[in-house]
């Protein structure tokens, strides 16, 4: 993994004086530092910049959020999994050409909120207001959950925050192999720390910055002997020629070095993106071939390949999963209820749960 250098820090002043912004300063020693009162004199900076995406992801925020804790918006006809996301992050320093966060930030900068009490207060209130039943919550939709966690140590205090409340699982998800501060802790049984994986020919040509998957996969073998539950994302599932053997080759790799009990779910989710990240992301990544398949407008509005491809990838990707006797962990991430039927029918294999969809409701 390669982390671009942070050529600045945005700091809002009200949070200049507050014990964990003393902490992130001191961890950036000569980076230069400069008092804001709001975000408008960050985002001015990168009006000139041939690429004000890129640009922001060279710039740290430091700041305060009003509130954490939304449901996950899913997508309007989806079949939604009850995931509520923790935006603590803003923002991420890797640069993925399929990234909806090109378009959706609008220029943000890499935002970081100290004010944790006020998270901490949030949690403790959400988790006496929520019925029964098992709630996951997670902090990698705007964010990559580790890739800052060098910096912000944000997963140990997100781990504590979350222990012993076992109805509550906490999701870290990450593209790093940023794993020192999580190994310096005790697991929680609560805590699933999960990878989005794609094979290595993608993660060189579309994922730029991220860990190789060879390091995402030994970073999830090393957190699983230290006791940690793990958790995989393919997503997006790329259709390419060429990708049934790549995909295949990339599931043999997991389980080469890590085993089926330790993992809690598996999502899959093909390619989606909203047509206004078209134009930002093919100016962005020239070289792409990702948008150069066939797709069409679902109803939602977003661009998805057509939906037997879609049922193709499921179906294919589901079997190799079987192999290894982990087809009882896969859920589909934002797809329709017809969709989910077609899979479900073609995905019997050894398959237990065909009541739920989602194995941690049951
Ligand atoms: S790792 Fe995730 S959040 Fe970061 S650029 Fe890639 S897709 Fe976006």
């Amino acid at each position: 993994m390669t982390l671009q250098p942070i050529k600045k820090v945005w700091l809002d002043e009200r949070v200049e004086k507050t014990a964990l912004t003393r902490r992130l300063l001191d961890r950036l020693p000569g980076v230069p530092v400069e008092l804001v009162a709001g975000l408008d004199p960050v985002k001015r900076e990168f009006r000139f910049s041939p690429d004000p995406v890129g640009e922001s992801k060279q710039h740290l925020f430091i700041t305060e959020q009003k509130s954490f804790i939304r449901p996950c918006p899913c997508t309007p006809g989806s079949v939604g999994c009850g995931y509520w996301t923790i935006d603590l992050d803003l923002n991420c320093p890797f640069d993925c050409s399929y990234c909806i966060l090109q378009q959706y930030l609008n220029w943000q900068p890499l935002t970081v909120a100290v004010n944790r009490e006020k998270l901490r207060a949030e949690l403790e209130s959400f988790f006496q207001r929520q019925p029964g039943g098992i709630i996951r919550l997670g902090t990698g939709e705007l964010a990559d959950s580790l890739a800052l966690d060098g910096l912000t140590e944000n997963s140990v205090f997100l781990v504590e925050a979350f222990r012993g409340q076992d109805r509550f699982w906490l999701e870290l998800k990450s593209k790093s192999d940023c794993i020192r501060p999580l190994l310096e802790i005790r697991p929680s049984d609560n805590v699933v720390l999960s990878w989005s994986l794609n094979p290595e020919a993608i993660i060189g040509a579309e994922e730029k910055g991220t860990a190789s998957l060879g390091e995402r996969l030994q970073a999830a073998a090393k957190v699983v002997r230290h006791g940690y539950r793990v958790g995989f994302h393919f997503d997006p599932i790329l259709h390419y020629p060429g990708w049934h053997t790549d995909y295949e080759r990339l599931v043999a790799e997991i389980f080469k070095v890590i085993p089926a009990e330790a993992i809690t779910w598996v999502s899959l989710g093909s390619l989606r993106f909203p047509p206004a990240l078209l134009p930002v992301a093919r100016r962005r990544f020239p070289g792409s071939r990702i948008y150069e398949q066939e797709f069409i407008r679902s109803a939602e509005g977003k661009y998805r390949y057509p939906r037997p491809v879609r049922l193709l990838l499921y179906r294919e990707l589901g079997e190799m999963l079987a192999d290894y006797r982990a087809e009882d962990k896969i859920y589909l991430c934002m797809e329709s209820v017809e969709v989910w039927r077609e899979f479900l029918e073609k995905i019997k294999r050894g398959r237990r749960n065909f009541a739920s969809p989602f194995p941690w409701q049951g």
